[in-house]
């Protein structure tokens, strides 16, 4: 209502400034001549003009009001949520420069909608696979706790419970301790700092890390890496990520195996190979060994929750790089870390 008073307004404002300045054109051609031609020639043109003027006028109110139709309907539209919002996208016309306009605001607007959704879904399915890794543990507890307070067990047998206990106490602390890298991983609140380093001294890092395992199962570990090679990188959490590729280069193969790393720098990246002599990995598990809380049925006896190749892809692809792998049954595994050598963040 407010909005057509104030536009009628603005045309009965022109069309009166249109008569008055008829008039005064009339008073002026009356005040100067007498000669009825002349001043009837002047009443027709200025007739002529102020009919011209009105039809101009309803034109342009019939345009405008078309505008701002369009656009009404437009942010009706986006404010309503509708999923599919005609936008009238007329080239050159001001209609359409403004549709084109109130288009990419509202892409920004349902990118922004889809991110939040899809970071919704992620923390939820978080959520749920921690309740349900943490489950087993807490099951676990309660039962020999409860064994313990109810029976009375010779002390051999009690401490036999209580070590139990204690390995699910570290299943429990290490599952918190990896959720708690995950999502702050996830959610950016962790960020690499990635600076220009000799990968040599990380890779002594991670390696620092099996040294004790690998030694108690009698493993041979071979390192080729020419120590002025430099590359970006975060070196703690690169440490971490290579570390895990390493664990599991210990834990999945047999006692008196071999591991070896090898550093090779290209052009683009650096490659950082891990092999092993262990228990191999089938093509069809290459994709899904990197995914939270996934374990091979076959290495169910083998302690570990599945988190280790998730974390190390998150900290890598953080970096700009990438992790490929090579397997062959009862043969073992490659893990190729690949770098980028310019800063990627
Ligand atoms: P975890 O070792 O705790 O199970 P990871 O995420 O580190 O979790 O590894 C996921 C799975 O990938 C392991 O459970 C195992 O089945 C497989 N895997 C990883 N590394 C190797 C390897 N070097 N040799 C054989 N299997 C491996």
């Amino acid at each position: 209502m407010k909005k057509n008073l104030s536009t009628n307004g603005i045309y009965i404002g022109v069309c009166a400034a249109f008569l008055v300045l008829t008039v005064c054109f009339h008073i002026i051609v009356f005040y100067h001549t007498e000669n009825p031609i002349i001043r009837g020639t002047a009443i027709v043109f200025s007739l002529l003009v102020l009919l011209l003027g009105i039809i101009l006028i309803l034109l342009l109110k019939g345009k405008l009001v078309a505008f701002s139709d369009s656009l009404n309907a437009c942010i009706d539209d986006i404010v309503n949520g509708k999923e599919d919002v005609a936008f009238d996208l007329e080239s050159e016309t001001l209609t359409g420069k403004f549709n084109y306009k109130l288009q990419r605001l509202y892409e920004i607007m349902q990118n922004g909608k889809r991110q939040v959704q899809e970071e919704k879904q992620s923390i939820q399915e978080m959520v749920s696979d921690i309740s349900h890794q943490v489950k087993t543990p807490i099951t676990n507890l309660k039962m020999y706790n409860s064994t313990l307070l109810e029976r009375h067990l010779m002390p051999e047998k009690a401490w036999e419970f209580h070590k139990l206990m204690e390995s699910q106490i570290d299943k429990l602390d290490f599952l918190m301790q990896a959720m708690v890298k995950m999502s702050r991983l996830e959610t950016g609140v962790i960020t690499l700092s990635v600076s220009p380093a000799p990968i040599y001294d990380t890779i002594g890092l991670a390696l620092s890390g099996i040294e004790r395992t690998a030694e108690q199962k009698n493993m041979e570990v071979n390192v080729e890496c020419d120590s002025a090679i430099i590359v970006p990188h975060d070196k703690k959490w690169t440490a971490e990520a290579l570390f895990n590729i390493l664990d599991n280069a210990v834990k999945y193969t047999p006692s008196v195996g071999k591991i070896s790393v090898t550093v090779e720098c290209w052009e683009m990246t650096t490659r950082i190979d891990i092999s092993d002599t262990g228990r191999g990995i089938p093509e069809q598990h290459y994709a899904q060994i990197f995914k939270r809380f996934y374990r091979e049925d076959e290495v169910h006896d083998i302690s570990g929750v599945g988190v280790g190749l998730y974390l190390c892809r998150e900290i890598i692809s953080k970096q700009g790089g990438y992790i490929q792998i090579k397997s062959e049954i009862g043969k073992g595994s490659t893990f190729s870390v690949f770098l980028p050598n310019e800063r990627q963040l």
